[in-house]
């Protein structure tokens, strides 16, 4: 595996894959790799020639610099989880390496990044939606792998490459949960043993909200009532929300809570009743 620390030297490494003809799967990450990450990673493998993961934990996404900086790293670790995983490359820039001067560039994609994670963390997708732009721009032609898990991310990311023409097409990859049915998360290192014994309830309360959808419930707040009842029996957990999303024949429902210091997202798709 191929570890660069450059933007030129990773464009350049790219290039050469795709001037041999070879597809590029990339996977944008954070680092603190763990099995969802790796589920990304194998899929871009079975798809296309080449993988390429990026490790960048970006500041811009960050509202709190606490958060920031105790966001799990762990780039030998992630080195070898990605070789092991058959990744060719692996770009894990530095900050300065990223922005080496004031970023003055933003990139927003209006409404999609409104409400839900956009209103419990302002500017977070504006972080990321920039981030990934220029990310896409360094990296070129590509499949990129994005897990479901960050649906609303997910939304965003697809809108920018179709509003902005990217050279890029979105693979939407399922969720990997714990067998209790916590979503996997770089964050849940930072779960105390009992918080981790809590941390179910979130899968709990879309699974009463999709249970409530089977039995015929039409009414998206009833069955977003549901979810946030379930939540807020957990003495451990505050709820951020419980939301229903109406997309066609199906529903999108999303919760996130608060177990501790620890903020926690998750979601499930239903057939609409
Ligand atoms: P992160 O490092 O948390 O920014 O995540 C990098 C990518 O991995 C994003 O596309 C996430 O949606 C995806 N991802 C994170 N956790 C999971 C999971 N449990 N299952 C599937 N994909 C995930």
């Amino acid at each position: 595996m191929h570890v660069v620390q450059t933007i030129e030297g990773f464009r350049k490494a790219l290039d050469a894959e795709r001037a041999q003809g070879r597809v590029v799967g990339l996977v944008p990450t954070m680092g603190a790799l763990h099995d969802g990450h790796l589920s990304l990673l194998r899929r871009a493998g079975a798809e296309c020639d080449v993988v390429a993961v990026t490790v960048f934990v970006n500041p811009l996404q960050f509202e709190h610099a606490d958060d920031l900086a105790s966001y799990p790293r762990d780039l030998a670790a992630d080195a070898a989880m990605a070789a092991g995983a058959g990744v060719h490359h692996l770009f894990a820039p530095s900050a300065a390496e990223m922005h080496p001067g004031e970023m003055l560039t933003r990139v927003a994609v209006a409404r999609l990044g409104d409400g839900m994670e956009g209103s419990c963390r302002p500017g977070h997708f504006e972080g990321v939606a920039t981030v990934v732009t220029k990310l896409f721009a360094i990296a070129g032609a590509c499949r990129a792998y994005f897990g479901e898990k960050d649906y609303q991310q997910l939304t965003v990311v697809r809108r920018l490459v179709s509003d902005l023409s990217f050279p890029v097409e979105v693979v939407a990859c399922p969720t990997v949960r714990a067998p209790d049915g916590l979503a996997l998360s770089s964050r849940n290192v930072h779960l105390s043993g009992a918080e981790r014994a809590a941390a179910p309830v979130l899968h709990r309360a879309l699974a009463a909200g999709a249970a409530a959808v089977e039995r015929g419930e039409s009414r998206p707040a009833l069955v977003s009532l549901a979810m946030a009842r379930i939540i807020s029996q957990e003495p451990l957990a505050t709820l951020e929300y419980a939301e229903v999303l109406e997309e066609d024949l199906r529903w999108r429902l999303l919760v996130a809570a608060r177990i501790g210091n620890v903020r926690l997202i998750d979601n499930i798709e239903v057939q609409a009743p």
